[in-house]
């Protein structure tokens, strides 16, 4: 497939900014073909004008169209063939079955929404009929249900160039939501982000939806992306990245005249908590399974476990000895671009000059491209109550093991925790009957909560909840993976008094669409 290294605002190709830029493969720091175009902000302008026109269009698409729509770019993504998963690992470094099975977390997300869409209750319809005669006062109809924002901003993170990039989980939930968009490329794999786009097209094609329902416009400036969080037809944005990122759009979108909702997912350290009897009875495996969910994807989750707390006991030498040896045996693997690779070596040589924190073990060490090596730290925990550094996100394959002396202090730790994705403990039975004030404590610090599993590896779901308390997120109240991600991009509506005719097919009288709604306090389709 040839790639135009354009911008795609609303189905044209646009290629107005001078400057340009090129995705490099990490594999070995070379050029890949095709310079992209730095959208001007002329460019951004127009992609969110067009936004807002066809929003008025899109909106008023029945839930079998859009989901029909999401199902089209399902299979067009499909139909992109190897020549997506080529490009895809060229520019990640991220292995072919990495990128394939991702590819199908990415349709199964929009196959899901499309699901939701069809089956419909999810407007969450709410019908309070009038009683004229009540005393003292008579009560009028209201009706209501969740309604689209508008044009909604999508900001993709480098880690997921599939998931969490131009057709990922916040493209699906906004367009599934009826809003539409306009989404920023990342810089770090544009040419994915174009064949994505070509796909999208061809849906939008395929299922006569107005074109200006999605734009792609790329860039590696912040102006770009900035220039999409200030416009005032925007009404809400979607975003996965670094803390960095996710902080300076959401204080830029709240100094807006007009301020907007910013779901920002930003980075986490996922604690996990390896209570004494499960260390004694399982310290083996999980010395083995931490290693391998701190290791995995060279540590680019956004739940890899960068905080481990055990309490000091006679075997846990012993268990650091074993952990330490895993450690040993990994090797170092290919990250995503060199400012993810620098900012790690940068996070490890400031760990390594800190006289309180000692190096427990390191991976294997290979200087080619951007390989990233593995390490585990080890420090205290009274340490770890007095540092605000220790629990920053080190984006990449390491983590700190963390020693409390008692309870007192693990619980101490626990109270300390900002906000996280997830929380993890390893427990038996007991474990849990004794430690049920740590469970307290957790769950007001973590949008997930785990047992006896590890956090890395996130099921796409309806239950699923891929948020948490700041500065996890910008806003703990959502989750951005699983069904429920669609309301971030609605508000709730109310009609009052309103005929029959003119109610959407959500609210009528004889529910045409078979929906569940809540009549006068009782849920019934
Ligand atoms: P990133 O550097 O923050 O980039 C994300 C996007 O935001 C890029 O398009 C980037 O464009 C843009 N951006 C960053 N700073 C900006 C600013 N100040 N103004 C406007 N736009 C800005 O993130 P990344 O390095 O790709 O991703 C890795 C991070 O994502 C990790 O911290 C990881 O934990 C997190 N993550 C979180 C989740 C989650 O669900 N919570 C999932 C995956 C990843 P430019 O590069 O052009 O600025």
């Amino acid at each position: 497939m040839r790639l135009t290294g354009g911008n795609y605002i609303a189905g044209l190709v646009s290629s107005e900014g001078k400057s340009t830029f090129t995705s490099i493969n990490p594999l070995n720091a070379s050029k890949l073909p095709t310079d992209f175009h730095e959208a001007t902000i002329e460019e951004v302008h127009k992609a969110a004008i067009k936004a807002h026109e066809a929003f008025a269009i899109y909106s008023k698409k029945s839930g079998n169209k859009k989901a029909d729509f999401l199902d089209a770019i399902a299979d067009e993504i499909l139909n992109l063939g190897d020549a997506l998963i080529e490009r895809c690992c060229a520019e990640t470094g991220l292995p072919a079955g990495r990128i394939t099975g991702e590819r199908g977390r990415t349709m199964g997300q929009l196959k899901m929404f499309a699901t939701v869409l069809r089956e419909g209750s999810w407007v969450d319809a709410r019908i309070d009929h009038a009683i004229p005669d009540r005393e003292p006062l008579p009560k009028v109809d209201m009706r209501s249900m969740q309604k689209p924002l508008g044009a909604v901003g999508v900001f993709g993170a480098s880690n997921f160039p599939l998931a969490f990039s131009v057709a990922g989980g916040d493209t699906a939930s906004a367009l599934a939501s009826g809003c539409t968009i306009v989404v920023k490329g990342h810089p770090s794999h544009p040419g994915t982000c174009e064949m994505i786009a070509i796909a999208i097209n061809k849906a939008i094609e395929t299922c006569n939806m107005p074109k200006g329902v999605f734009s792609l416009v790329q860039g590696q400036s912040v102006e770009v992306g900035m220039a999409i969080v200030n416009h005032p037809l925007i009404k809400a944005i979607g975003f996965t990245g670094s803390f960095k990122g996710g902080k300076a759009i959401f204080d830029a979108a709240n100094k807006r005249p007009e301020p907007i909702p910013v779901y920002a997912e930003m980075g986490s350290t996922n604690p996990v908590f390896i209570l004494p009897n499960a260390l004694k009875q399982n310290g083996n495996d999980i010395a083995q399974g931490l290693t391998n969910s701190v290791t995995l994807g060279v540590g680019q989750f956004c739940t890899s476990p960068g905080l481990v707390f055990l309490q000091n006991s006679e075997i846990l030498s012993g268990f650091k000895y074993t952990v330490s040896q895993h450690f040993e045996q990994v090797e170092a693997n290919t990250m995503l671009n060199s400012g993810i690779k620098k900012a790690f070596d940068k996070g490890i040589d400031f760990l390594n000059s800190k006289r309180e924190v000692n190096l427990l073990a390191k991976g294997k060490v290979n200087n080619e491209g951007y390989k990233g090596t593995s390490y585990i730290f080890e420090t205290s925990a009274k340490n770890f109550i007095k540092e605000n550094y220790l629990e920053e996100e080190i984006f990449g394959p390491s983590t700190i093991s963390i020693t409390a002396d008692s309870k007192e202090e693990l619980l101490a730790s626990a109270h300390k925790l900002k906000g996280h994705l997830t929380a993890t403990l390893f427990a038996t039975e007991e474990d849990l009957e004794n430690y049920t004030d740590l469970i307290q404590i957790l769950e007001q610090k973590v949008g997930r909560l785990i047992i006896n599993n590890y956090p890395t590896g996130v099921e796409v779901c309806h239950s699923m909840v891929h948020g948490g308390p700041f500065p996890s997120t910008s806003n703990s109240r959502s989750t951005s993976v699983g069904t429920g991600a669609i309301t971030r991009f609605t508000r709730p509506f109310c009609y009052q008094n309103f005929p029959n005719h003119l109610l959407p097919n959500e609210l009528k009288n004889e529910n045409p669409l078979h929906i569940f709604r809540i009549i006068d306090g009782e849920i019934t389709k």
